[in-house]
């Protein structure tokens, strides 16, 4: 079995087309046969290399390498469709011959103004075969004189029946397809056209792709009975709507491979998400890429469209960062806050987020709720001041002890506080939140060992002295070494 995944170089990875690719990659793998990458970069004007390298570059981050594909080439080469216009050219000259396709002189205008009146008058905008009625001199003395021409495949009467793995049997009428134009007058293939070539000639058994492409496929199977077959299977996916039911766009948040890598998500919460998009599998929903390869299949898939759905994603990407192993956790997390952040600071504030974190992108926001809080507010100062004789206590504690301490060593020193403070009456509370407040101007956030462990002795003790004397001034304490 051979699929392939064939994205325009026209816009970034949309998360819907990488479910396509993964799609296709599963089924690849399932069945032990073949996943193609290829470029479909006939729309020249709009095709950028940057857009392809960034296209490449996110389905690398996916974890969704190909077996083919322009960069590592193959047998199949090339796998760029602009590289393989001679061949789809000589397909189109073998329709001319044989009178499947004919030439078309009719300039943009009148296209234009046929679609226009189409549209108008509430039609389905079709060619009006205009070309199709010219004598055959006529079109060879035109020819001769160089008049530009297109060549347009002979749509056969009758309506299309597509036989699909995931919806089964689809009709499309005839009067939904026009004459295609299989080669433009510039000598540039359609897509439609270069697709059919291009899958013939690449040996694709299986075209695995959204169903937007539906009316297409009605026309590429007519391309590849009158090319001499054989016609591929087809699996038409449904489309990833908003959760308002449209199409999901720019104004329902990210919607690129590209977007969702830099908002922190973990390449393999992202697939295992797009998988699970209109697949159904059972109560298990974590599942990693070798499972979802052994497990998944195109009878799975549903037709109806799948609605993105956001929290879902976040579910996900909070397990997979619960299961990550420490380190890689600390890496992840780190690589995201400021340069220069301490690495001590770092590791205990990873350690406090990895219970409770949605995606990396939020690490910088939480590392700040401790590392640069702004001054706390008025109320929260008075609260805090009125337990100075606590706070004197534990700024004497932290000056005595080394400049970081260890999550571990700052719940010793924690304890001791503890002790010293319920010896003299005071509830854990009482003690605790005053030094909370102190060091992080809010009622809330992470565990206080954590936050004791995120920051060294200065700043500890700064902020400390803020609430005891005011800005500007510091307690001299026995031990502190400032
Ligand atoms: N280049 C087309 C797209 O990006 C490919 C469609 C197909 O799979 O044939 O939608």
């Amino acid at each position: 079995m051979r699929v392939r995944f064939a994205p325009s170089p026209t816009g970034t990875l949309h998360i819907g087309s990488a479910r396509t690719a993964l799609y296709n990659y599963l089924f690849a793998r399932h069945h032990e046969g073949k996943f193609v990458l290829r470029i479909d970069d006939t729309d020249a004007a709009r095709s950028r290399a940057a857009l392809e390298e960034s296209i490449l570059a996110d389905l690398h981050w996916l974890g969704l390498e190909w077996d083919e594909g322009p960069d590592v080439g193959g047998p199949f080469g090339p796998y760029r469709q602009s590289e393989r216009a001679e061949r789809q050219r000589a397909a189109a000259d073998g329709l001319l011959a044989s009178g499947q396709a004919y030439r078309c002189f009719c300039p943009e205008e009148r296209l234009q103004d046929l679609r226009r009146r189409a549209l108008a008058e509430g039609r389905t905008p079709r060619y009006d075969r205009r070309c199709l009625a010219l004598s055959a001199d006529e079109v060879r003395r035109r020819a001769d004189a160089g008049e530009p021409a297109a060549l347009r495949f002979r749509v056969p009467a009758g309506e299309v029946v597509v036989d699909d793995l995931i919806r089964g049997r689809v009709v499309i009428g005839a009067e939904a397809l026009s004459d295609p134009i299989i080669v433009r007058s510039d000598g540039a293939p359609g897509y439609n056209f270069a697709t059919v070539v291009d899958d013939r000639d690449m040996g694709i058994t299986h075209v695995i792709r959204g169903d937007d492409h539906l009316t297409n496929t009605a026309r590429q199977q007519l391309l590849f009975i009158a090319l001499g077959g054989p016609v591929p299977s087809w699996a038409h996916h449904s489309m990833v709507l908003a959760p308002d039911g449209g199409k999901l766009s720019k104004r329902h948040g990210a919607t690129s491979v590209a977007e969702f890598r830099d908002l922190g998500y973990l390449p393999a919460a992202i697939v295992n998400y797009l998988a699970l998009l209109g697949w159904s599998h059972g109560e298990e929903e974590v599942l990693d890429l070798d499972r979802l390869v052994r497990e998944f299949d195109l009878d799975g898939l549903s037709a109806s469209p799948a609605v993105f759905d956001a929290a879902k994603l976040d579910w996900l990407d909070h397990e997979r960062i619960m299961a990550l192993a420490p380190d890689e956790h600390r890496r992840r997390f780190a690589e995201r806050l400021p340069a220069g952040t301490p690495p001590q600071a770092a590791a205990a504030l990873a350690a406090a987020a990895q219970p409770s974190l949605v995606r990396y992108g939020d690490a910088p926001a939480l590392a700040a709720e401790v590392l640069a809080p702004p001054p706390p507010p008025d109320a929260l100062r008075a609260r805090a001041l009125a337990a100075a004789a606590q706070l004197a206590h534990v700024r004497a504690l932290r000056a005595a002890a080394p400049e970081w301490l260890t999550p571990a060593a700052a719940r010793d020193l924690l304890a001791a506080y503890r002790a010293w403070g319920t010896a003299r009456g005071c509830t854990a509370r009482e003690l605790l939140m005053p030094l909370r407040i102190a060091l992080t101007s809010a009622e809330h956030g992470p565990e206080l060992p954590f936050v004791l462990a995120a920051l060294d002795r200065s700043s500890v003790l700064a902020r400390l002295d803020l609430i005891l004397t005011g800005p500007g001034e510091s307690t001299p304490t026995p031990g502190d070494p400032s």
